[in-house]
């Protein structure tokens, strides 16, 4: 696909110092998503999106924070390294607004901090799981749907294992949506 160079996709790091797995996200999302990348410098999790109680951060006060954060961006992916949640369910690995500006990967359950039921991997393999989260929840800000497909990257992941069998890339089907979303937004690909 073309580049679609004057729409910006910001990435912000949240608690989160590595340059190196900042790249490869990038690197990779710019295959499937093809916009200019910014990688922000690490800023700190926001204080009132904590709940004390969960000892977890609330993802939607996150992504609310973010696009509060920056107006201009046309998307803007947060990473963190902290346990986020939603109130239906116990922890998720990421979150998005559908067909909105932002969506939010968190890094803490995709294998290197080692806490119940899962041994920490390879990081090869961690790396691999982002790339494929943060392609998923950049998707949905593109309006695209959980995917019946397990090996597409729009297929929804309960577990790492879930994550571990699906791809980095979209079905024909999803990338047919991907497309007709740019063109219903306008965007043409030079
Ligand atoms: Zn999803
Ligand atoms: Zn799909």
């Amino acid at each position: 696909m073309t580049l679609v160079s004057d729409r910006v996709v910001k990435i912000v790091p949240l608690g989160l110092s590595d340059a190196g797995l900042m790249m490869a996200l990038a690197g990779e999302l710019e295959r499937t998503f093809p916009f200019s990348y910014r990688i922000g410098t690490d800023e700190k999790m926001p204080v009132d999106a904590l709940d004390g109680m969960r000892g977890q951060y609330h993802a939607t006060r996150i992504l609310e924070h973010l696009v509060a954060s920056d107006r201009t961006a046309f998307r803007i992916l947060g990473v963190t390294s902290f346990d986020i949640f939603t109130p239906i369910l116990q922890y998720i690995f990421g979150e998005a607004m559908l067909g909105g500006r932002a969506a939010l990967v968190s890094t803490y359950r995709l294998g290197t901090v080692p806490f119940e039921g899962v041994v920490p991997c390879r990081h090869a393999v961690f790396v691999d799981r982002v790339i494929k989260e943060g392609i998923h929840e950049l998707g949905h800000t593109f309006g695209l749907t959980h995917c019946d497909d397990h090996h597409c990257v729009m297929t929804a992941s309960l577990t790492v294992g879930d994550i571990d069998e699906k791809s980095t890339q979209m079905c024909y089907y999803c990338q047919m949506a991907f497309k007709d979303e740019l063109a219903r937004a306008g965007i043409a690909q030079s």
